[in-house]
């Protein structure tokens, strides 16, 4: 296990203790609220942000800054009506993993060492962040949350489950892997954001072609994106026969890295 990634599952467990007792507290339910996830989200960035140092590079943090708010863009005008009124955020951590993530409510983070592999191909990067963007729209995370591990709580709860009994859960909460439909979902979503938002959707491709080249160089280590979003010959598949399909191909007008 990497540094960055014990980080993480420190990260996560507190993520779980601080959010899960709200939830159950104020709800007594597994379904989880918009405002629960906000909550969750507030939590869990508070703890990735004491755990990982943000990236202090201003011309990376303004770049995913940027990106992301061009992807929200293109998601409302996809999503229309049905776009989540989230308070979302961009930020770049300060870690050499290639790597994403998002929290439920609207925290993204953009791992430095992802966007070292992407360079100035802006495309690749808005593909990876409207992935991410369309995990936290579609509540992908939530949906996980509340269906399994809350759900363990809670009976966990009723019979005075012991201490052993909510680590199992925490362990489940920090190894949280989106399934297959989730990742072709927001697959799916990601390639419309981009295509919406001006951005060459082949950036997704792209990116799953960049990854499938670390897998098989000395840089395996850093790809704990795989772990979280497994890549499949099918997903790149899918997406590059939804991109074949697109109304008319729009030509990137993002602006360079630097
Ligand atoms: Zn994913």
């Amino acid at each position: 296990m990497t540094r960055a990634r014990a980080l993480g599952r420190t990260a996560l467990l507190f993520v779980l203790l601080a959010a899960v007792p709200l939830v159950i507290g104020c709800r007594g339910t597994n379904l989880l609220s918009k405002q629960d996830e906000i909550q969750i989200g507030k939590e869990g960035s508070a703890a990735i942000e004491r755990e990982y140092k943000l990236d202090t590079d201003p011309a990376r943090t303004a770049l995913v800054q940027e990106v992301g708010q061009r992807i929200l863009e293109g998601m409302r005008q996809v999503e229309g009506k049905r776009a989540p009124d989230f308070p979302f955020t961009f930020k770049v951590l300060d870690t050499k993993e290639v790597n994403a993530v998002s929290l439920p409510g609207g925290p993204v983070y953009v791992f430095r060492g992802l966007m070292e592999q992407v360079g100035d191909d802006t495309d690749m990067l808005a593909a990876v962040v409207a992935h991410e963007v369309a995990h936290i729209v579609a509540r992908h995370a939530a949906k996980q949350i509340s269906s399994s591990i809350l759900a363990d709580l809670a009976i966990s709860l009723g019979t005075r489950g012991s201490a052993q009994k909510a680590a199992t859960i925490a362990t489940s909460l920090v190894m949280l892997q989106y399934s297959r439909d989730d990742e072709y979902d927001a697959d799916r979503r990601a390639i419309l954001y981009t295509h919406a938002a001006g951005y060459d959707p082949e950036g997704l491709v792209r990116f799953f072609e960049k990854l499938q080249k670390l897998e098989k160089s000395p840089m395996k280590g850093l790809l704990a994106n795989l772990r979280t979003h497994p890549l499949t010959e099918n997903r790149i598949l899918r997406a590059k026969r939804q991109i074949a399909q697109l109304p008319d191909r729009t030509s990137s007008h993002a602006v360079p890295a630097q």
